[in-house]
């Protein structure tokens, strides 16, 4: 689709919306023109192509289809069963996974299905810290599972800002744990899973690899794959893989009942249908050579994003990247993560704060940013875009002064102007 039809297509939406709620058509329209005129470096945003919104915003929102596919609990189910049995299919293909489940609402719900598939309240669970680059569904006290689970987190190396396996074996070791939870949200480096596997049934534990971030570079082949080795792999839609918002479970064919159990009846009630559908739109698309191209150019634009920051004197943490993300520390007396979040959104560009290991301020400030490059390079950009952004971070976290702020805005719209996304607002 081009430009112009692109923009046809926007305008219908949003008139259609229009006739009958102009309050929500507005800001329909307003995050539109947001999203096409900001520069999103929020490393777990992306934006779907024209097909998965489609998909999204279609009738299949209308149909009630508890249960899987050739065993729903309502009639009328053959044709979303189409919808599901392509999802898993692709899935499976993309992954090479023995089983998966796409009927998880989000990456929480993947994680809670596993949970409730392997362990009872009070069993010990190893996951990743939260400020070490973990996520809250790997033991924070104030989520279910550290509510439910005896958590044991693990860390990384002081002097590296890499996970110190050694230290996880140790833990391993010494509580034998019924799940290892592994994968982050908020580190940079390549994660060995063979390694934590060969630990975790070392001590008579199972797995989970949690690859939300790095699923895009699972699948073609460019992060090694955790599927071979881990009873459980987990994953969001919504992130480097570029489909709706979502999540997946797949498992060993061992696992395949009770996992399906878990999703639903025990975690879940219907299915969204609509955004099934559009699951399987968007892993048809990370089968094609495009998206492969896609996801090079996504790490190629990190590592020169990360490098050029670097050169201008910014620490990173663990010294660079991997992946599709990097973690600006920002040091213990520099400005804020938080005070660098609302300065860098001034000048219309969208980070997140983040802690970095070992912070001394609190996670609602914290000492650094998380930059991401899944959405910018989806809109086209490259490694000379990449130098520019550089340049412009650098320039706002360097200034006290709201005019050089405001200065970089107008210089962010001129460059986004240049890869324009779903069409001018
Ligand atoms: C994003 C993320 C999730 C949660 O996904 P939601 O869809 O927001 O529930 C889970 N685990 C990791 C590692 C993530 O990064």
């Amino acid at each position: 689709m081009n430009q112009v039809e692109r923009k046809i297509y926007f305008a219908r939406q949003e008139d259609i919306v229009g006739t009958t709620d102009p309050e929500v058509a507005a800001a329909l329209r307003a995050e539109r023109r947001r999203e096409n005129e900001g520069l999103e470096l929020i490393a777990s945003e992306n934006f779907v192509s024209l097909a998965v919104l489609a998909a999204l915003g279609s009738v299949l929102t209308n149909k009630y289809a508890e249960g899987y596919p050739g065993k729903r609990y309502y009639g009328g189910g053959e044709f979303v069963d189409v919808a599901e049995e392509l999802a898993r299919n692709r899935a499976k293909q993309l992954f090479g996974a023995e089983h998966v489940n796409v009927q998880p609402h989000s990456g929480a719900q993947a994680n809670m299905s596993v949970y409730l598939a392997t362990c009872q309240p009070g069993d010990v669970v190893l996951g990743m810290d939260l400020s070490h680059g973990g996520h809250l569904t790997h033991g924070h006290p104030l989520n279910y599972s550290g509510k439910t689970f005896q958590i044991v987190p693990y860390l990384v190396r002081k002097d590296t800002e890499t996970i110190d396996y050694d230290a996880l074996r140790d833990l391993a070791r010494a509580h034998k744990p019924k799940l290892i939870v592994c994968g982050a949200s908020a580190y940079p480096r390549i994660i060995d899973f063979q390694t934590i596997a060969d630990i975790a049934h070392e001590s008579g534990s199972m797995v989970m690899a949690d690859i939300a971030h790095i699923a895009g570079m699972v699948a073609v082949g460019m992060h090694p794959s955790p599927v071979p080795c881990c009873e459980f792999v987990t994953t969001t839609t919504h992130k480097t893989l570029r489909g709706p918002r979502g999540g997946m479970v797949m498992c060993k064919a061992q696992f395949a009942e009770a996992i399906d159990k878990a999703v639903f009846p025990g975690v879940q009630g219907g299915p969204l249908m609509h955004v099934i559908a559009a699951k399987a739109v968007a892993f048809a698309e990370a089968l094609t050579p495009a998206y492969k191209d896609y996801i090079g150019r996504v790490l190629a634009n990190a590592r020169t994003l990360c490098a050029e920051l670097q050169a201008r004197g910014w620490n990173m943490v663990s010294g660079g990247t991997d992946n599709h993300l990097m973690l600006l520390n920002l040091g213990a007396d520099g400005i804020s993560g938080k005070k660098a979040e609302e300065r860098l959104g001034r000048a219309g560009i969208t980070v997140n704060k983040n802690t970095v290991p070992f912070d001394t301020r609190k996670p609602y400030i914290g000492s650094g940013v998380r930059i991401g490059t899944p959405a910018v390079t989806s809109r086209g950009m490259g490694p000379d875009e990449m130098k520019r952004i550089a340049a412009l971070i650098d320039r706002v976290l360097r200034s006290e002064d709201e005019a050089v702020w405001t200065q970089v805005k107008a210089e962010v719209e001129e460059l986004t102007r240049a890869f324009p996304l779903y069409g001018e607002a």
